[in-house]
This record gives structure tokens, C-alpha cells and sequence, in this order.
């Protein structure tokens, strides 16, 4: 007779993180960019690549890719950590500060993987809740830290899947609180380049605030799976001894690099984003349905006539796949929908229109 090995209790109780990849025309699901990179990027990645010797293991501390994502924010190398997208910096960073025994504070609704890759790393989680505006209330989170002592703090701003901003001062009173008991404060600033405040100019040795940004987004490299977080020298050095070794790969290491020659493309790409989603914002005011404002590449809204799902559904019989929230806690009705290319906007809003007529 032979026994299936069980896996960990709490891993099982977990539903895993899906959003559904389906083939569909127009894909609006994820919040990737919706061009590829610049061609002379791609190009010169491939002769960077040809010359990659990958019979050796990667540069293991990264220190060009480092150094240069240092010089971008005006610090120095060992303030920045890298990784496997954003994603492995937040699980490397709860491995090392969080874990069985230690907890987190976040504010729902916000992005599934914080909780999920808490869960995984043992780590209890404190979710308190957003207005019902989905702007989070500076008492919130004053009265979890102060109650709590959570080990690690997550802010999400902007925040996914809402759009806004955290209020001003919220990472000072925040950090000023945590730092009182030796807790540790994270700004996921995945969607910072598409908003006009940044907790990275609060970064210091004598801080215990780090920032995770990400390629995914704005760089148009979801592909890539790079991701990097800028704080003090200390917390970095933390973070590496709870990495595997070479976890960056030299392929990764090599585009991300590159990347970074081409910031007025980039830069010139999150214009029209934002710009698109003005203008997609303006005509979702016409529709039926209830919007919340942005500062990021996509916008959450909640047909206020139909259900939610049946509207996604009806989209995607369309094949134009968006994010379903609609059976999420705090989200009930609610669609995300990321900006993609002008046309691409305009067969979602002609379909939207229909949908809900
Ligand atoms: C997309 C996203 C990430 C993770 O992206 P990676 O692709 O793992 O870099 C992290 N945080 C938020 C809020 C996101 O929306």
C-alpha cells in the first residue's frame, strides 16, 4: 500500500493565486504593458545574450544591474536587493522578518499575493480594512501597529486592485510608529512610476523602510520577471543571506540591465498610459457603473445595473478578458480593467457599452 505525502496543513487550506490566462484578442487582465519593449532593446538583448557565458554560474551579488539601479535613485549599491520579480523580493523579505511566530499588517482590499505569500511563509496576517471609499484611513493603520506590534507593515501605494494613493504623511507617521518597537515598514510601489509620490526619498540607514518596485509594469518586462526593493544597507545584506545562491539568473541580470539605457521609451510609454487612462476613465463616467479614480495603469469599476461577473463574462465571449473581482471580500461587482493600446481601450469600452446596454 503506498501513502500519498500530505502537504503542510495551511498550505492546503490556501486557494492558489489565479488570473485565469486564456487566449483571448484583447487581453486587459494583468496589468502588463500592452506594447513590447523597443525593438533596439530587443536587439540588443539578443547580442548581450550571445555573449553571455552560461556555462558559468550568474554573477551572484548582481552588482551592474545594482549598481545601476543604485545610480537611478541616487544610493548606493548595497541599498538595493534583487530578484525574481517583485513577488520573490516580498517572500524573501517575509522569510527573513516574518515566519512562523510573526505576524503582518496589511490593509484590504489590496494585492492577493501580500497575504498569500505570508501565508506560505508562516507568517500570520493582520488584515484590517479600507474605507469603504477604498482610501485608507491613517487611524487604521495607527491602531494595528500600535495594538499589534506586527513584525512587518505592508503599504500598497498606489494600491492594487483600488488605484489610489496613500494619504501624505502616512509613511512617516507609520514608519515613526513601527520603528518605536523594531518592526520593519514595506511600500509596494509596483505602480510608482505612474504616480507623483514616492516613499524611496524617505529611505536611510536609520530608517526601517524599504521600497519594492518592479520591470513587470512600466518596463514592459513581465516577461523577465525582475523585480528590486532600495533600502538601508542592513535590511539588504538581511534579505541576500535568506536568498538562494545565483537566484538571479544571468539572462534576467542581462535585460534588466539593458533596460535601463532605455528610460525616455519607458517613460514616454507611462505618458500614454496615463493619458489613456484619463480618457478611458472619462467614458466609464458615462456608463452605468460606479469608477474609482487612479494613479496607475488600470482602473476598478462596479456595473451598478448587472452583476459583475456576468458583465466579465460577457466581455470575454467578446474575448476581451478583464479581472474579475466581483465574488472578492470588499470588492463585490467590482471588474479591473488595465490600460492597453488606444484601440485596444476602444474595443473594450464599445463592448462595455453594449454589455451593459
Ligand atoms: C504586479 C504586482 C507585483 C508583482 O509583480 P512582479 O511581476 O512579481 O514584479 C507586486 N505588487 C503589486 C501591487 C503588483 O500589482
Amino acid at each position: 500500500m503506498t501513502k500519498r505525502p500530505e502537504p503542510r496543513q495551511d498550505l492546503a487550506l490556501l486557494a492558489s493565486y489565479h488570473s485565469p490566462q486564456v487566449d483571448v484578442e484583447v487581453r486587459l487582465s494583468t496589468n502588463e504593458a500592452p506594447q513590447g519593449p523597443p525593438v533596439e532593446f530587443m536587439t540588443a538583448l539578443a547580442e548581450a545574450v550571445a555573449a553571455l557565458p552560461l556555462h558559468r554560474y550568474p554573477d551572484r551579488s548582481a552588482e551592474k544591474l545594482r549598481n545601476a539601479l543604485a545610480q537611478r535613485y541616487g544610493r548606493k549599491m548595497d541599498e538595493v536587493f534583487v530578484a525574481n520579480g517583485s513577488n520573490e523580493v516580498l517572500q524573501s523579505l517575509l522569510l527573513t522578518y516574518g515566519g512562523p511566530g510573526r505576524s503582518l499588517a496589511l490593509f484590504e482590499p489590496t494585492y492577493g499575493m501580500h497575504a498569500q505569500i505570508a501565508r506560505t511563509t508562516g507568517t500570520t496576517v493582520l488584515a484590517r480594512p479600507r474605507q469603504d471609499d477604498f482610501s485608507l484611513a491613517p487611524h487604521t493603520v495607527a491602531e494595528v501597529v500600535e495594538a499589534e506590534q506586527p513584525d512587518v507593515v505592508f503599504l500598497c501605494s498606489p494600491n492594487n486592485p483600488t488605484g489610489t494613493q496613500d494619504p501624505p504623511g502616512l509613511v512617516e507617521d507609520t514608519l515613526a510608529q513601527v520603528q518605536s518597537y523594531g518592526g520593519l515598514l514595506l511600500v509596494d510601489e509596483a505602480y510608482g512610476q505612474f504616480a507623483d509620490q514616492s516613499a524611496v526619498s524617505l529611505i536611510g540607514e536609520s530608517r526601517s523602510l524599504v521600497v519594492s518596485r518592479t520591470f513587470s509594469k512600466t518596463w514592459a518586462l513581465a516577461g523577465v520577471r525582475l523585480g528590486y526593493l532600495l533600502g538601508p544597507a542592513w535590511c539588504v545584506s538581511e534579505l541576500e543571506k535568506a536568498s538562494l545562491p545565483y537566484h538571479l539568473g544571468a539572462l534576467t541580470q542581462a535585460a534588466g540591465l539593458l533596460a535601463l539605457d532605455y528610460q525616455e521609451e519607458m517613460d514616454a510609454r507611462v505618458d500614454f498610459l496615463r493619458s489613456e487612462r484619463q480618457r478611458v476613465f472619462s467614458v466609464l463616467k458615462t456608463l452605468p457603473v460606479t469608477v474609482w479614480p487612479s494613479d496607475t495603469n488600470f482602473i476598478l469599476f462596479r456595473p451598478e445595473e448587472k452583476e459583475g461577473r456576468v458583465v466579465w463574462q460577457k466581455l470575454l465571449d467578446r474575448s476581451i478578458l478583464i479581472r474579475d473581482f466581483s465574488a472578492e471580500p470588499g470588492l463585490a461587482g467590482c471588474l479591473r480593467v488595465t490600460m492597453g493600446t488606444s484601440q485596444e481601450n476602444n474595443q473594450f469600452l464599445a463592448a462595455l457599452e453594449e454589455v451593459l446596454s
